[in-house]
């Protein structure tokens, strides 16, 4: 077992499921089990200033060992898992020179990874897969990208013929419950452009992600007694049903729509007759392309409640993320060096736009231009999780090729102060 095939089976093993019905932050206590671990091995390494804080956050950094006056790089994972399926008693297996077949997974053999259903792994023939045993998800989403990390750290730090500038290290909880950058301290993290390495695919680099807004509908009825309701009581929750049937069946959908398509999405409905409240999640990559579809819904909405006077409703709309695109245009040097590195390591970059948001789409609009690297993770949040070891390592290698990319284009050096 090679260290970081180690590292990540000792992560996996650590409960850090989140929570998106918890209040409190972290959602969950138990993060910091896996947190508090990764800042102490980071001291051990030699990161002296490794810590975790309050809320359950990991900060490190890593010195520059160069003359030259280079930005200051972050790298960023999350440590907890995802809620949708269990993280407790994670019993990670590594399958070693994988031959091509179905995997079954011995806890329960009805959980059967196949090829057909998840194609990358004809590709994979000849690494080492890492699953889980079929009671619970594998966490390689994201544990891949704490462990690959960490294994940077370590060479960076054993390793003195790496140039590199200041290297920052960011470990956040809460990630799959969208709350991930909620407390990050940007003034005391210190860096000018970051990496989080939570995407999948071998070479895949995402720096376009969905713009995303929120939209709370509130329809009010009229109520009166059911007894003597004749000619005066509306419905709400019959209004909303009617509005709900009155989408678009064949556009504008999740189900529907995919590449660069937007849609609007109704995530929660609940109500009485006097009242009904709807929630919608609004996605397009054109952030102005959000205000068209938001008129659009409410044009929808519009063509019910006209038809039932007195009834009205209130319209919410509330900004959610929007395309780290925007932001990384800006800065065309973050994406190029990441590409560069990529292609440095022999594989051609493959970016897709991300259908979803990342860590990283909010940390760009926080003033932390940060595109996401591939991890090897696949079929994330289910028990069919995998990862390749050689996936991983090959991102590894990526990052040390960045850290240098960053050092190369940097001519400015550091004047001594007198
Ligand atoms: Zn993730």
């Amino acid at each position: 077992m090679t260290p970081l095939v180690e590292r990540f089976m000792r992560y996996v093993a650590i409960d850090t499921q989140s929570d998106p019905e918890s209040n409190s932050f972290p959602s969950t206590e138990k993060q910091k089990n896996l947190s508090s671990l990764l800042a102490a091995e980071l001291v051990q390494m030699g990161v002296a200033d490794a810590h975790m804080d309050e809320w359950g956050y990991v900060y490190a950094t890593i010195p520059s060992n160069t003359n030259k006056d280079v930005p200051v790089i972050c790298f960023c994972s999350h440590v907890d898992t995802a809620p949708d399926c269990s993280g407790t008693n994670v019993k990670p297996i590594l399958h070693q020179q994988y031959a091509g077949q179905d995997i079954i997974l011995p806890d329960d053999p009805t959980q059967v990874i196949t090829t057909k259903e998840h194609p990358y792994l004809l590709q994979k023939i000849g690494d080492d897969i890492i699953t889980a045993s079929g009671l619970t998800l594998l966490g390689a989403d994201d544990k891949a990208g704490v462990a690959i990390i960490m294994e940077l750290a370590h060479r960076l730090v054993n390793d003195h013929t790496i140039p590199h500038g200041e290297i920052k290290i960011l470990f956040t909880p809460d990630e799959e419950v969208g709350r991930g950058v909620e407390h990050v301290d940007m003034q005391k993290l210190g860096a000018d452009f970051g990496y989080t390495l939570d995407g999948s695919e071998l070479g895949s680099l995402e720096f376009e992600t969905f713009s995303a807004d929120g939209v709370e509908i509130i329809i009010n009825g009229i109520i009166a007694h059911p007894g003597s309701a004749k000619g005066k009581m509306v419905n709400a929750i019959k209004l909303a049903a009617e509005f709900v049937a009155d989408l678009p069946k064949d556009s504008m959908a999740p189900e529907v729509t995919e590449g660069r398509q937007g849609f609007f999405h109704p995530t929660d409905i609940k109500g009485a007759a006097e009242s009904a409240t709807l929630k919608f999640i609004i996605r397009d990559f054109e952030t102005a392309k959000l205000a068209e579809h938001e008129a659009l819904l409410e044009e929808i909405l519009k063509g019910v409640m006209a038809k039932y006077p007195g009834a009205n409703y209130q319209y919410t709309v509330k900004e959610q993320y929007r395309n780290m695109r925007e932001i990384l245009d800006q800065h065309p040097d973050v994406v190029e060096h990441a590409a560069n590195a990529i292609r440095d390591c022999g594989l051609e970059p493959l970016s897709h736009p991300v259908r979803g948001g990342t860590d990283g789409s909010r940390l760009s609009f926080m003033g932390l231009p940060c595109p996401n690297i591939f991890t090897g993770e696949m079929a994330l949040h289910s028990k069919h999780e995998f990862v390749s070891v050689q996936d991983m390592e090959k991102a590894v290698d990526v990052l040390v090729k960045l850290v240098q990319r960053w050092e190369q284009a940097t001519l400015k050096t550091i004047l001594p102060t007198s």
